[in-house]
């Protein structure tokens, strides 16, 4: 069998029970990878009507055919479930050094089923799998996580997935964090696996991924490197910044405008000029790399960390109306740590903002923050109040935008606008279109 693994791994945490079955080749030839297979399973594994954070709900970790091969950009793992959101099929996607050590571990994808009565945490080490507990691991943020579990098992090169506190309190839009800044953002599946009490997966492989023509494999894929290599150095997603608001599409103020005056200081340049970008860093098999490494070298914010993407430039940055860097890039920071998506929790708290303006609500209802577009503070405060649902805002905001107005009414769902299904829209104002 090439390119596949050709193991998939059941894990039933309601009996605590493992099993392990061959990759059907049928369901290899019909459906050919991490996202095709995944949406099968779910469909095969899930009863219409399953509410999606009852033990019912399966949670599928699925890497593509290619991961795990030199062939660039292929470190892809798809995390699949029915979402809190939605309550519709969902996939979310990340990049990061799990899906490939998955691979080399032997498996291809990992489904996930029941409830665990107390916190676990999967643990493969190649044809090994088992469940132990995650009791010490329960209320930790994601990095603290990633270093224990490295630590426990005297192991740095481990990769994992793993939930925060915003997984742990079903936050709807809660994260899978892939090895801390690698990100399956979107529709909650963070919640689904906290609602299972699976705090983390980790991995350990030592095998490789076997394909038919290997000198052929690495022809094609030095060909990919080359045409690659005509990327910028300075390409990231967060260089989109200027150029999106200059062309009116930069959503701003809860999406009131496509256009901010300083729109351009959340954009890649100017944090470059700032002197706020160390470097930049990539996912496995990535010669692009992408990601920023981000420093702030004074200041309450000081820190070294990764980011932000053009996605959490929008969503923190110009719709919240906040367009200090460094406030940023602890916001990017802050949403890592706890396991949020940056998207929603920024359409949350702009929506927030746009009710407590128009003063729908009030400083009574934010727990005295004063809750204005370019607020900073208050922008840091309400993420922390989302990720453990504190105060009467924090729950609200943690149910996401649709079911936030739906609960608070009076009116407020007219800047709702931006949200489909229950899901908050990606960053573009569609409305310059
Ligand atoms: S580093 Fe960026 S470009 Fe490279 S695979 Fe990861 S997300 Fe894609």
């Amino acid at each position: 069998m090439y390119g596949w693994a050709g193991r998939i791994l059941y894990v039933d945490l309601t009996k605590g029970r493992i099993r392990e079955k061959e990759t059907p080749k049928g369901l290899r030839e019909a459906f050919i990878g991490g996202r095709g297979i995944n949406a099968k399973l779910l469909w095969d594994l899930t009863r219409p009507g399953v509410d999606p954070l009852s033990p019912e709900n399966v949670l599928i970790f699925g890497a593509g055919t290619l991961t795990g091969t030199p062939v660039p950009m292929t470190g892809r793992l798809t995390v699949t479930t029915k979402s809190p959101q939605t309550n519709l099929y969902l996939k979310s996607v990340s990049g990061g050094h799990f899906a490939g050590e998955l691979k080399f571990a032997g498996y291809d994808h990992v489904v996930v089923y029941g409830r665990a009565e107390k916190p676990l945490y999967l643990w493969i080490e190649d044809d090994h799998a088992e469940l132990r507990s995650a009791d010490h691991l329960w209320g930790m943020d994601v990095k603290e996580t990633n270093r224990t579990i490295k630590s426990d098992h005297k192991d740095r090169e481990i990769k994992t997935v793993c939930i925060g506190p915003a997984g742990e309190n079903l936050v709807k839009y809660a994260s899978v964090m892939n090895t801390v800044y690698n990100v399956s953002a979107r529709g909650g599946v963070g919640a689904v696996m906290g609602s299972k009490r699976l705090k983390a997966i980790a991995v350990k492989g030592s095998g490789t991924v076997e394909v038919k023509n290997p000198e052929r494999l690495m022809e094609v894929s030095m060909k990919i490197v080359e045409r690659l290599s005509a990327f910028s150095p300075d390409w990231c997603t967060t260089d989109l910044v200027d150029f999106i608001n200059r062309a009116r599409l930069l959503p701003s103020l809860n999406f009131r405008s496509g256009f901010l005056e300083d729109g351009h200081k959340i954009g890649y340049r100017h944090l470059k000029e700032a002197g706020y970008v160390k470097g930049k860093w990539g996912c496995f098999s990535c010669i692009v790399g992408c990601h920023l490494h981000s420093v702030i070298k004074e200041g309450p914010y000081t820190r070294h960390t990764v980011g932000p993407e053009y996605e959490t430039a929008f969503a923190l940055g110009s719709n919240t109306g906040v367009t200090d860097p460094e406030a940023l890039i602890r916001a990017n920071e802050l949403c890592a740590l706890y396991g949020l998506d940056t998207i929603s929790t920024g359409s949350a708290i702009s929506w927030a903002m746009e009710c407590y303006e128009r003063g729908v609500i009030s400083k009574s209802d934010t727990g005295g923050l004063e809750l204005k577009f370019g607020n900073a503070e208050a922008m840091l405060e309400a993420i922390r109040m989302i990720a453990f649902r504190r105060g009467w805002l924090g729950n609200l905001l943690a149910e996401g935008v649709k079911r936030a107005s739906e609960r608070l009414g009076r009116g407020s769902w007219k800047w709702a606008m931006c949200n489909s299904k229950g899901m908050e829209h990606a960053g573009l104002d569609l409305r310059t279109w």
